[in-house]
């Protein structure tokens, strides 16, 4: 098998420049015998690891990561997260599915901030909702239908107008939002850093440890520039990287989206990100712009995507800049402090996959945007599948659905591009 690729990213990630300087774990050097391996220390990761132990606490569980803690997009991302994800395209004739669905996020949520609280894990977690906003009419229209199922599914929300969005954030850029009231908003580099310093001390991770090559040989062997990892079962814990160790290229493919933070935004302006010490946006189209207020004065731009490599980072500049300058005018002279990219993995239907690929070798990708607790949840359950436990996984299946058949290239990057132009298009002004 040639030697894979795995994340190299241009810029350093925000979130974990904003946190102190963190002593990595040190990478593999030697050989190394475990009964499983989980590749990726993230929270699909952390999550198998984590739960393989609680059942197994005599296992030797080693987790392998390329980069490390807080430098992978599960310190990337934008710190969204709660036991509620209504799907941003839902409708009331998915209610009953995404009533289903809820309750296995709602567990695998529950987990996680009892881990979070039994380590006492400081990742600045701020019970302040979420915004769903739009800012033209087809948006919406479709946050109208996300109001409808909240209404249906008994979830706790308020609706907004554009004063009320302009008060909580500043700009009247947005004409409709509901707000999710139990939504949480945290810094999730300090999220995935506490959970790397809570792992039980079962679990060996090793970080700047790439798996450049896997093979089947009594149980798996896992390659890495320091050593070679035999184990009985092994996770692929990568999400938009799995198709890069041979598997699942027809059904998930890497995507870039990238995040801006502005520099702290001087005490006598603050009243122009609004009334809310903290508060988090979320766009109703999905190539929409996600917006943060963190750390009290400065403000963070989540937008923008590219299919499998990275864009030039002037490019990425620019475009996020123009974001924010839509929304605050006013503030055009704030610069941003931090970029950066991270990935995600895109699937055709938004549906992760999740399971057994081979013998003794697991995997789960595709939690997409909601990956802290989808990738909990997923990581959760492929930690149980792995052991052979029953349970409630065909039941989590049937509800979360499957990735569905992607085209291969040279076809995919031009679908990517062509949908990409289309979706532009309709998005509009909510990117
Ligand atoms: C900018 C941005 C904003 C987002 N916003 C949100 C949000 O607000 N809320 C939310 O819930 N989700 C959000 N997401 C999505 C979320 O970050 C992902 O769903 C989540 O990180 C997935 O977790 P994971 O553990 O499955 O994968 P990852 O976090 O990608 O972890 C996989 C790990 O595997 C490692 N790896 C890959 N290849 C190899 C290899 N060959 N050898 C060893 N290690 C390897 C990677 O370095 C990585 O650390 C966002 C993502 C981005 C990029």
């Amino acid at each position: 098998m040639a030697k894979l690729t795995y994340p190299k990213y241009t810029n350093l990630c925000g979130w974990n420049a904003m946190l102190p300087a963190r002593q990595a774990r040190a990478a593999l050097t030697g050989d190394l015998t475990v009964d499983y391996a989980v590749v990726g220390a993230g929270y699909t990761g952390f999550a198998v690891a984590r739960r393989i132990q609680e059942l197994d606490p005599q296992a030797r569980i080693a987790v392998l990561e390329a980069t490390t803690v807080g430098e992978g997009s599960s310190a990337r991302n934008s710190g969204f997260t709660g036991a509620h994800l209504l799907p941003r395209n839902a409708t009331v004739e998915m209610a009953e599915k995404a009533r289903v669905q809820g309750r296995f996020y709602a567990e695998a949520f529950d987990w996680l901030m009892s881990i979070v609280r039994d380590n006492g894990i400081e990742c600045d977690i701020r019970h302040a909702g979420s915004i769903r906003a739009a800012a033209t009419e087809l948006g919406e229209a479709s946050l109208r239908k996300v109001v409808e199922v909240a209404r249906v599914n008994d979830i706790a929300h308020s609706v907004l107008s554009r004063d009320d969005i302009r008060s909580r954030i500043g700009s009247s850029y947005y004409r409709f939002g509901i707000h999710m009231e139990d939504s949480v908003l945290l810094q999730p580099a300090a999220l995935i850093r506490g959970l790397a310093d809570a792992l039980p001390s079962s679990v060996s991770l090793y970080e700047n440890t790439p798996v450049t090559a896997i093979r089947r040989q009594d149980g798996w062997v896992l390659e890495t520039p320091g050593g070679v990892v035999t184990c009985k079962r092994m996770a692929l814990a990568t999400n938009g990287f799995i198709p890069r160790f041979g598997y699942l290229k027809s059904r998930m493919a890497t995507i870039y989206t990238y995040a801006a933070v502005t520099e702290e935004i001087p005490e006598a302006r603050l009243g122009e990100i609004g009334e809310s010490d903290a508060w988090g946006l979320l766009p109703s189209h999905r190539l929409g712009t996600t917006l943060r207020r963190i750390g009290r004065n400065r403000v963070m731009v989540r937008s923008l995507y590219a299919h499998e490599t990275e864009i030039d980072q002037k490019q990425a500049t620019a475009a996020l800049r123009a974001r924010f300058n839509r929304r605050w005018p006013d503030l055009a002279d704030i610069r941003f402090e931090y970029l950066w990219g991270g990935t995600t993995a895109f699937t055709m239907n938004g549906a992760p996959w999740w399971g057994q690929l081979d013998d003794g070798l697991y995997a789960s990708g595709g939690c997409n945007g909601s990956g802290i607790a989808k990738g909990t949840m997923l990581g959760r359950h492929l930690g149980e599948l792995m052991l052979g436990h029953g349970g409630t996984h065909d039941a989590l299946a049937r509800s979360i659905g499957r990735a569905s058949w992607i085209a291969p290239e040279p076809l995919r990057t031009i679908g990517f591009h062509l949908v990409s132009a289309f979706e532009s298009r309709k998005a509009g002004m909510e990117m």
